[in-house]
């Protein structure tokens, strides 16, 4: 998506360790209209395929995720990274790893908001080493409910979560892929 690719080389600034910011429209500031071109194109790619759900994780992507569901005329669900004494007790739950933070946390969603009925696709702002996109999966399927496809802002394709995750048979749609990106070089798209 040549908008949001433009945008990142505009204001995305790279950091060491193969961190890319992107606070000042996405992960901080939000610029609301960049999301509903983002949507949009989502609705594109999945229009048809019966999706009935969003799910995503906090925090970063819920924007997305909203505008999302609003295109697809459906609700947005997102997995909670810490168990709140609002969460209802029964949960699916997964274990994930960090990219930023380094540590692991189990995120979760309650029983009530996904079923076998459900037709899920799945948003979020970064793909990186795919650890959130296989919790993500492992919440839906242990609901009992489909995996449509992912949708993913911005992939780090020099990171191996996409082939990961494309390579288990789920569908991934990237809307900016990063081929490499240094603080010296610069940022290419694939
Ligand atoms: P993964 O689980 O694929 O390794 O990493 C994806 C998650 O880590 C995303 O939900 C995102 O919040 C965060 N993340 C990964 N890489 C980056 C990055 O370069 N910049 C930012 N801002 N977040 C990232």
């Amino acid at each position: 998506m040549r908008l949001l690719e433009e945008r990142i080389a505009k204001d995305g600034i790279v950091k060491a360790g193969g961190v890319l910011r992107v606070d000042s429209f996405l992960n901080h500031q939000m610029d609301v209209t960049l999301y509903e071109e983002m949507a949009k194109e989502f609705y594109r790619l999945y229009e048809g395929c019966g999706v009935n759900k969003i799910l995503t994780i906090e925090a970063s992507g819920i924007g997305i995720a909203c505008l999302t569901a609003w295109a697809f005329g459906c609700p947005a669900v997102f997995a909670k990274k810490s168990r709140t004494s609002n969460l209802a007790d029964d949960v699916y739950t997964a274990r994930v790893k960090s990219f930023t933070h380094g540590g692991e946390c189990d995120i979760m969603v309650s029983k009530d908001y996904l079923h076998p009925e459900d037709r899920v696709l799945i948003i979020d702002d970064f793909l990186a080493n795919g650890e959130a996109l296989a919790g993500l999966i492992k919440l839906v399927r242990d609901a009992g409910a489909t995996v449509v496809g992912a949708g993913i802002a911005i992939e780090k394709a020099f990171q191996p979560g996409g082939e990961r995750i494309r390579s288990s048979g789920v569908r991934v749609e990237s809307l900016a892929r990063i081929k490499s990106m240094s603080p010296e070089g610069g940022i290419e798209f694939c």
